[in-house]
């Protein structure tokens, strides 16, 4: 018989209907959620999850984010019942009950309908084998993308001639823009010598994603590939991209170029990450 601690505003539970038998289990019951219970379970039920301990951790971490944030989200559902299809046991604030049934047919065109079936396709074939550059390649050629168009940093100019070697073997017709196209001192965005990265130098080049993705449109691009944009440029890219666009490199200076590496040390070497915003933005 499983003998369970629920602890929830100073009520302690000890419950036997919660689970396997003989496996203690210790769940802290936050806030108002009886989800938060159902969640656990769902867990520790699931034959990857490493079973109840690693529930109760699934479980703290939940509970870590109620604190610092009170409306629920997918990121704080731990039991991904629209995984499985469980429209019964929704969460009260599930976008699920927004965006599912006939909204969700609602929201995709042929084209877009098109462009899922193709992604379905290449995350199905090489699934965990192939890498990110040969799924961008297979996705490309289902669709039938002939034009591709890879919007660089200049930081990245030695990969971006690699990948377009790649794409161009491959058969594509390839343009690139590079981010500092368009030649514009920063002084145009009110950004002075202080604030460059090269603070002895006169003057500095802005990025310009605007003007890259509007020039890989005026070439007829059908795909744009962004290739290790900074945070805000990439935005830009996107904002101004009127053609599709996905990511091939996310830039991370400090963890090389590999930005999960964040999130998997969050819990043990960067815990600062928690409180990166008070501390380094400190109310002026
Ligand atoms: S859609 Fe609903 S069930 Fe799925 S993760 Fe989000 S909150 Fe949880």
């Amino acid at each position: 018989m499983l003998r369970a601690r629920i602890i929830h505003g100073g009520i302690l539970w000890n419950n036997a209907f919660l689970g396997q038998a003989g496996t203690p289990l210790v769940l802290l019951f936050h806030v108002s959620s009886f989800y938060d219970i159902l969640m656990s379970l769902r867990i520790a039920k699931q034959p990857h999850s490493g079973g109840p301990k690693n529930a109760a951790a699934a479980h703290l971490r939940l509970i870590r984010r109620f604190t610092m944030s009170t409306k629920f989200s997918c990121a704080d559902c731990a039991a991904k019942f629209c995984q499985d299809h469980m429209l019964d046991k929704l969460p009260p604030d599930c976008p699920t009950k927004t965006v599912g049934g006939e909204a969700f047919k609602a929201m995709y065109t042929d084209e877009d309908m098109r462009m899922a079936h193709m992604a379905a396709l290449t995350e199905c074939d090489g699934y965990g084998v192939h890498t990110r550059l040969e799924d961008t390649m297979g996705f490309a050629h289902r669709m039938g993308y002939k034009k591709l168009g890879i919007g660089f940093c200049t930081g990245f100019s030695r990969e971006a001639a690699t990948l377009i070697k790649i794409l161009r073997s491959n058969g594509f017709e390839v343009e690139s823009a590079c981010c500092k196209c368009g030649s514009v001192k920063k002084e145009f965005i009110d950004i002075d010598q202080q604030h460059q990265i090269n603070k002895n130098r006169d003057f500095e080049i802005m990025c310009n994603p605007a003007g890259q993705a509007e020039y890989l449109a005026s070439q007829g691009v059908e795909l744009a590939i962004i290739l290790g944009l900074c945070v805000g440029h990439d935005t830009l890219f996107i904002k101004h991209a009127s053609m599709p666009v996905t990511v091939l490199v996310a830039k991370d200076r400090a963890m090389g170029h590999n930005p999960v590496g964040a999130l998997y040390t969050a819990d043990s070497y960067k815990q600062y990450l928690y409180s990166f915003i008070k501390d380094n933005f400190p109310e002026e």
